[in-house]
């Protein structure tokens, strides 16, 4: 099974992507993740990249793609499948992982679009706030990270809508619930992912596998 996500910030892709990866058995390759533990560890990645992550903006793309492709390396050994929560968050990266993911015969085989509302998302990054004392969950920086998702993030939604592989999921409800509705479509979709079929349309010829799979949703991206 191979998952990417595409989600604002505090849609739950942390939570979700855990999830999915401890029922799969696949690897949770999670670049805020990875990004924050380089910065605990005061590495020298870690210590370029600190001021992008308390700031909310966008660490450079190339700093993100040389840990993803090395993430997915080590997936492809331990067996092919990935969970990618974080990238792509925009549309040089999306090209740029497509490419990575096509060169390691790995390419996604289902995009999530948790989404949420600014309002939703907002308090639950206040709430965590309380908790976890991230950086960038304060209410200034909370705010511009989502008119980062919405104008560079959100966009690229249609692309994986128009390769046929979007999943829409509402994640305005309970985490609990989400979550049994992510896996049972996962699951759902295991045996033609795993039949030789399906490895056969791979990847080029993927515009009709969410009908083919029945998918319907509220396809909320802001397209076009
Ligand atoms: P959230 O989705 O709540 O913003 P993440 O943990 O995914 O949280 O990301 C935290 C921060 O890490 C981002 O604000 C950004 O600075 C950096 N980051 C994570 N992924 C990427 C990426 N793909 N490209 C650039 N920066 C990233």
């Amino acid at each position: 099974m191979r998952v990417l996500m595409i989600a604002p910030p505090g849609a739950g892709k942390g939570t979700q992507g855990a999830l999915i990866a401890a029922h799969f058995g696949i690897p949770h390759i999670a670049t805020g993740e990875l990004l924050r533990d380089h910065v605990t560890r005061r590495t020298s990645l870690g210590l370029a990249v600190q001021e992008y992550l308390d700031r909310g903006e966008l660490v450079p793309d190339q700093v993100v793609l040389d840990m993803v492709r090395e993430a997915m390396v080590a997936a492809k050994a331990a067996g092919g499948g990935y969970v990618l929560d974080g990238i792509p968050r925009n549309m040089e990266q999306a090209r740029a992982a497509y490419l990575i993911a096509r060169e390691l015969e790995m390419t996604a085989d289902v995009a999530l679009h948790l989404d949420a509302d600014d309002a939703e998302v907002t308090r639950r990054l206040l709430a965590r706030a309380a908790l976890e004392h991230r950086s960038d969950d304060t209410a200034d920086v909370i705010a511009g990270r989502l008119a980062l998702y919405h104008q560079v993030t959100a966009p690229i939604i249609c692309w994986y809508r128009d390769r046929g592989i979007l999943v829409p999921v509402d994640a305005m409800r309970p985490a609990q619930q989400i979550g049994r509705e992510i896996l049972t479509a996962l699951d759902g979709m295991r045996p033609l992912l795993d039949s030789q079929a399906a490895r056969a349309w791979h990847p080029g010829d993927l515009a009709t596998l969410a009908e083919a799979f029945g998918v319907t949703g509220p396809a909320a991206a802001p397209c076009g």
